[in-house]
């Protein structure tokens, strides 16, 4: 069902709510991704969740909340450093581990002892929640390991008929998942970047790590995995990925070697670029995901752009690294899990 977010139908909001209430399951916008939202305190509607997206029963599920008010009955202990965030950053791309508390099934936290919370802004969102009256538990609204959706249709692509009703408002604003800050350990550490920043997050705590796995390099064993959702392959493209990162200036010929020698095996490539770098390919297939000056524009087109090689049906896809600062490191991190091979040129 279609909404305008500048002028939303209340009609459509409470159909939607009514299917969360009665424990079906609703995809909807936020303004990092879709999600594919149930009651939270519904334990089978939960349930329902992991069957359709075939996700992982051991990877937990962030519950999002419209109202701040609503984190004191969910959470055990909410530190001052959790008050300060919120009253920076919520509502917004910034998802808190907190300790649970008895109110959360098993299910949503995969029996951890933390839950995942998180205040969206986008308005279609905040309604739904409120609408509903209930917190909602809400993963991406993709297939387990896939490109997260930025838009409708590929929640249509990944989940039509697993989900009772699919709310349209058009593309998402991020085009990236949120930050997850863990605030249950010291310092507060980084599980997944995302579009709230490492260095907005130090500007207001201080001291904040980021987590090594949730840099994603390949150095680092599956081992050491704090957030369940750490250790398994994540939002990778059908298409086999090679990522190569480092120096700009040596990016592209690293590139158009490996393009070269694919060619030569009859292999389609595609080849993910940046503005500035993009003319110096001949590749048929090039794709620009945006600007370097503007990492933004690359974050909301990234997701978008790898089901799009999909859809064209390449078998493998070469993509430019960026330099992990601000939105970059989100960015990296993704291109990282996605990708099946890594080459380095030079320093970044
Ligand atoms: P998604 O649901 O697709 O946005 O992914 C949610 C991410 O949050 C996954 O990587 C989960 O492993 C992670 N997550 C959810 N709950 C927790 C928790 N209690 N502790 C650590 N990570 C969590
Ligand atoms: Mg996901």
């Amino acid at each position: 069902m279609k909404l305008d977010p500048q002028n939303i139908d209340q009609s459509v909001i409470k159909l939607a709510a009514d299917i969360i209430l009665q424990g079906g399951l609703v995809a909807f916008p936020t303004e990092t991704v879709y999600g594919l939202g149930a009651n939270a305190l519904d334990e089978r509607a939960v349930i329902k969740i992991f069957q359709a997206k075939r996700r992982p029963m051991d990877n937990p599920i962030i519950v999002h909340v419209a109202d701040i008010e609503d984190v004191w009955v969910l959470a055990e202990e909410v530190p001052p450093s959790a008050e300060l965030l919120m009253k920076r950053f919520w509502p917004g791309p910034l998802t808190f581990v907190l300790l649970r508390s008895e109110l959360v099934p098993d299910v949503v936290t995969a029996r951890l002892p933390s839950v995942c919370i998180r205040m969206p802004i986008h308005p279609v969102a905040s309604r739904l929640i409120s609408t509903a009256g209930v917190p909602i538990a809400a993963p991406s609204a993709n297939l387990a390991g896939r490109p997260s959706p930025t838009t409708a249709q590929h929640v249509i692509n990944d989940l039509w008929g697993e989900v009772d009703v699919i709310l349209d408002a058009g593309e998402t604003d991020y085009g990236l998942d949120s930050t997850i800050l863990d605030l249950t350990c010291k310092p507060p550490t980084i599980l997944r970047p995302g579009p709230i920043t490492l260095e907005e997050l130090r500007a207001v705590l201080g001291d904040v790590e980021v987590h090594p796995v949730a840099k994603a390099e390949l150095t680092v064993e599956a081992a050491v995995a704090k957030s369940p959702g750490m250790k398994h392959k994540h939002y990778a493209p059908r298409a086999q990925m090679t990522l190569v990162e480092g120096d700009v200036e040596q990016i592209p010929s690293k590139i158009n070697d490996l393009y070269s020698y694919y060619k030569g095996v009859e292999k389609s490539v595609g080849i993910l670029a940046t503005q500035e770098t993009c003319d110096k390919y001949e590749a048929e297939r090039v794709k620009v995901l945006g600007t370097r000056s503007n990492l933004k524009s690359i974050a909301k087109n990234l997701f978008k752009l790898l089901r799009e090689f999909d859809d064209e049906g390449v078998d493998i896809i070469l993509a430019e690294g960026v330099k992990p600062i601000g939105i970059g490191l989100a960015i990296m991190n993704r291109l990282r899990k996605a990708s099946s091979l890594i080459v380095r040129v030079g320093p970044h």
